[in-house]
């Protein structure tokens, strides 16, 4: 049975669209794979769940959108790639890095992203791939990404995003919203939909309440009239694969490939998205 985690609407108007994701079990699937300290769990949570929504966002089947929070932090680079279906996975640098919380009693996502840069790019199937790049205004992710639509797309966007780390270091709660203003918005709806982006800002604790998409899409939709029109099931999916394997490393030298033969000659490749281990012999690429 599918378990539906996004919720998508629109406003009656046709002013804006709405995503609201619950992605919890993409966080703790990234945690399983990737063990980060807590911190690192929020920046990387943040930017998979903010991807996800972006990956929804895509027109074609084949299309995929990668998100690149390249900061000089502890956190190193943060890498997030999605799916038309908000299929998403993601890695980071360092996931170690971690720092003591905030006076606030915040997680400091922004005290290990540090400075640098946003880029996003996009693929799109049988055509050149298209990229932004934005400068970080914050570090805190959510702030980030708007500012990404509003420079590089001219898109107005309301972005919150939430993870709640649990003292075992995995994900307690953690989901977005996404509203972007589509072409001619109305203008009062815009504004009630700023006003009501503040009641997102604590949007982690929200859905630890136990809040549905439904009810966190009410909230940000209050005072406005709107449809919801469908549901997603979203995952943290990779889809590495030997094959994929094989063609990266075939596309070697000869003398560069024999540089990663280990002493028992076996080339080991290890994908950062889920993990996974591949093993090649000279043999492999004899044929
Ligand atoms: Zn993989």
């Amino acid at each position: 049975m599918k378990s539906y985690n996004v919720l998508r609407a629109m406003t009656r108007d046709g002013s804006a669209r709405i995503t609201v994701i619950n992605s919890k079990d993409i966080v703790n699937k990234a945690v399983e794979y990737h063990h980060p300290a807590p911190t690192s769990v929020a920046a990387l949570g943040r930017v998979l769940t903010a991807t996800s929504m972006m990956g929804l966002m895509l027109k074609e089947k084949d299309d995929t959108l990668t998100v690149r929070v390249l900061g000089d932090g502890p956190a190193g680079a943060i890498i997030a790639v999605s799916d038309y279906s908000g299929n998403v996975r993601g890695y980071m640098q360092n996931p170690t890095a971690d720092l003591p919380l905030r006076s606030d009693g915040k997680l400091d996502v922004r005290g290990i992203v540090g400075h640098g840069e946003v880029s996003v790019s996009r693929t799109f199937d049988g055509g050149a791939p298209q990229s932004g790049t934005v400068g970080i205004v914050s570090g805190e992710i959510a702030e980030d990404i708007c500012s990404y639509y509003a420079i590089s797309e001219q898109i107005p966007t309301v972005c919150a995003l939430g993870v709640l780390v649990d003292t075992d270091c995995t994900c307690r709660a953690a989901g977005g919203v996404m509203i972007q203003l589509l072409p001619f918005a109305d203008e009062k709806t815009a504004e009630k939909i700023e006003e009501n982006a503040r009641r997102l800002s604590n949007i982690s604790h929200l859905f630890d309440k136990g809040m549905t998409n439904e009810e966190i899409l009410a909230l940000a939709m209050q005072d406005i009239e709107y449809d919801e029109f469908d549901e997603i099931e979203a995952k943290y999916v990779c889809r590495c694969s030997r094959e994929k394997f094989f063609g990266a490393i075939s596309s070697f030298s000869d003398k560069e490939r024999e540089e990663l033969y280990d002493e028992s000659g076996k080339i080991e490749a290890v994908c950062r998205f889920c993990d996974k281990k591949y093993l090649f012999t000279r043999a492999d690429f004899k044929k």
